[in-house]
């Protein structure tokens, strides 16, 4: 697609109005960098719409003038999905403007909002009434509910409560051509044909922008249980997964796998931790119950689990929280393990998910190929256990040249994602597709699957304006 003329930029200007568009190149960084300074985009401006019909004339304006256009929320994805090309050409249409809560039934346990609210904002509201939105992810202050349904986000309670694909009730979508589906039913039931908002869920704004959404509501859990265990093996912690979800069945949320290094590491770089246990062990788990009936339910629930594991030798020792505050203490070496990595050195990432049986097999066979080709890499490898979704990522030996390690990563990249291929998982468990992992998904993905998500898109989007060079 072509630069966009000076005329084209004062239509697409006039759409939202000039005070709602960013056009200096200080003001436009923010939104055409990738978060992680992996890529940086170029725009002529950031348009910030105020209404689903401002955007339905921004998208027909570009069907019009053949302008690609980059639907971006809270611009914290990991995919590289919601920035613009380096080419100039393509216009960031920001929703940050686009923040009411339109309805909220709390007998019907649902909530109507603007794409553009901030997660935070989703949480505190069903909090304070007496409800809970479980979905819940380290950027929940500045990620949006538009966002976090392109990307079909996962976090820590998809144990309990699935991905933001469960949440979602019904959709109001700008279509590529600039029409308006409003999809914003909140039933519960609803079998007449195709399921269309859930082509929209994780498509990453290549097939239209979400301007709306009902969420589903969750009764408040009444107490929580918080533990940290000890144990010497994946083994031993898809006994523990096994164990603890027989006892607890649903009231199990959280089930996270840490091994020692990454431990150490959030210690050693995070202000305001202590290790939870009094001896370092190969690998800890993080686990939560949640009750809707009581604290004591959820304690005793996870006494039991504890007490059971110990007495199997499962696990080697463990802490339960006695107070809030040891609860966030515990979680915060969970949540800050990203931010301690970075401090340590660049990473070879790798965001997957093999069936949650295979886990212990994954981590064996992929060690041992790691150890073959770059044995000195140091395996920061923790994540979602419960949901078999692992970031096995590899990181810099201490004192080595960066680059030099950087050069291995896609030889690395293709070695761990054609053993997640040959397991049955997937080469993106919750960070998407993005522009990051296009030309991997075209390598990995089943190619009649394929053929027909480049046809749907074809069909939806026949100018291609929407998001493209993302996805497929
Ligand atoms: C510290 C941290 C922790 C994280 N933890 C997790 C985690 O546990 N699980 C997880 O899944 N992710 C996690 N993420 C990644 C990220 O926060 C999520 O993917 C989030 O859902 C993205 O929301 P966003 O509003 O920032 O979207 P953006 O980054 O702005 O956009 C993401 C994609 O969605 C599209 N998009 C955005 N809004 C719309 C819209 N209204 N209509 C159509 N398309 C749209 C964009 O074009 C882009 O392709 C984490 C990120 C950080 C920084």
């Amino acid at each position: 697609m072509s630069a966009p003329s000076q005329k084209t930029l004062d239509a697409f200007i006039a759409c939202v109005g000039v005070k709602n568009v960013l056009t200096s190149s200080d003001d436009l960084t923010h939104y055409t960098d990738e978060n992680r300074d992996l890529y940086k985009g170029k725009t002529p401006l950031v348009l910030k719409p105020g209404s689903t019909e401002e955007v339905s004339a921004i998208v027909k304006l570009a069907v019009e003038t053949k302008t690609a256009l980059v639907p971006q929320g809270g611009h914290t994805g990991h995919a590289a999905g919601g920035m613009p090309d380096e080419s100039g050409n393509q216009i960031v249409v920001s929703m940050e403007r686009m923040n009411r809560i339109r309805h909220i039934d709390i007998e019907g346990n649902f909530l109507i909002v603007d794409a553009g609210v901030i997660l935070e904002t989703i949480r505190n509201l069903a909090d304070e009434n007496d409800r809970l939105f479980p979905l819940s992810l380290g950027s929940q202050g500045s990620c949006q509910i538009g966002g976090n349904i392109s990307t079909n986000a996962g976090g820590t309670a998809v144990l309990s409560y699935g991905n933001t694909r469960e949440f979602v009730l019904g959709l109001e979508v700008v279509l590529p051509n600039g029409e308006i589906w409003n999809g914003l039913r909140s039933l519960k039931k609803d079998n007449t044909g195709y399921d269309l908002k859930n082509l929209f869920v994780g498509a990453e704004g290549t097939l239209g922008i979400i301007t709306g959404c009902v969420i589903k509501l969750f009764p408040k859990p009444r107490g929580k249980a918080t533990a940290f265990v000890g144990l010497n093996s994946p083994e031993h912690a898809l006994k523990l997964l096994t164990l603890a979800s027989r006892i607890a069945g649903n009231m199990l949320t959280t089930f996270e796998l840490m091994p020692a290094l990454a431990i150490n590491c959030t210690l050693k770089h995070i202000a305001d931790t202590r290790a939870p246990l009094a001896d370092e062990h190969k690998w800890s788990v993080l686990a939560e119950i949640s009750s809707i009936r009581s604290e004591e339910d959820a304690a005793s629930t996870m006494q039991e689990i504890l007490e059971n594991a110990l007495e199997d030798g499962v696990c080697e020792d463990a802490t339960l929280a006695q107070s809030v505050d040891q609860q966030k203490a515990l979680w915060r070496i969970r949540e800050m393990m990203p931010i301690a990595q970075r401090q340590e050195g660049v990473s070879i990432r790798h965001d997957i998910s093999v069936p949650i049986n295979l886990m212990p097999e994954f981590l064996d066979r992929a060690n041992a190929i790691i150890d073959a080709e770059l044995p000195d890499s140091r395996r920061y490898t923790f994540g979602h256990m419960g949901d078999g979704n692992i970031h096995y990522n590899l990181m810099q030996p201490v004192g080595s040249d960066t680059d030099a390690f950087l050069a291995h990563r896609g030889e690395m990249n293709d070695l761990i994602h054609a053993l997640v291929v040959e397991m049955g998982g997937s080469i993106s468990a919750e960070h998407g597709i993005g522009r990051m992992k296009r030309e991997l998904l075209a390598k990995t993905k089943d190619p009649v699957e394929l053929k027909l998500m480049k046809s749907l898109k074809a069909t939806l989007d026949p100018n291609n304006i929407m998001n493209p060079g993302k996805v497929i």
